[in-house]
């Protein structure tokens, strides 16, 4: 089966409205905003550009008490504190700014595994629950049954990132 090509121009044709404010000089919100509530990982993939030096996100190191170039073969680099996750009440509070703001999707994500946050599952609720497209990014570590059949429920898609590195 043919591939779809993610990149069809006629894909414009679902923003007419957003084009029509933008002919007019009319700012325009996102379609979507990505997210990454928590900057600490529980794994360490070899091919993470959160960690990889010279990456644009590596600056996020610092909130995880690490730096480019801290490696630890057996586990994560950094650990959590105080500032690598979103202040909590962002899980009720950002559901409602999109929605004012007349942003339809949001894709929770890392580098940080965002199941780790502790607003990780209010979030995912308040999002639904506002009608938000929601996708999830996880390395699906941290999936008790609540938060399964929670995941369960998001329309868009989950991506399981895989570490496939075998560690000695
Ligand atoms: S699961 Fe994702 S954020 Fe965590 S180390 Fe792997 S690639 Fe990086």
């Amino acid at each position: 089966m043919k591939e779809k090509d993610p990149y069809l121009p006629s894909k414009a044709l679902y923003q007419v409205k957003r084009l029509a404010q933008l002919q007019e000089n009319k700012p325009i919100s996102p379609t979507l905003l990505q997210v990454d509530p928590e900057a600490f990982c529980n794994d360490n993939c070899a091919f993470c550009s959160y960690r990889e030096e010279k990456m644009y996100n590596n600056v996020m190191l610092p909130l995880i008490d690490a730096k480019v170039g801290d490696s630890n073969k057996l586990g994560p680099v950094g650990r959590p504190t105080e500032r690598s996750g979103w202040p909590v009440e962002l899980a009720e509070t950002f559901p409602k700014m999109m929605i004012e703001a007349g942003i339809p999707a949001i894709e929770i994500t890392g580098g940080g595994e965002p199941t780790l946050w502790r607003g990780f599952d209010s979030l995912l609720e308040n999002c639904q629950t506002a009608g938000l497209d929601t996708a999830v990014v996880t390395n699906a570590s941290n999936m008790p049954d609540h938060r399964a059949k929670l995941l369960a429920r998001t329309r868009q898609e989950i991506v399981k990132n895989l570490n496939l590195e075998t560690r000695m």
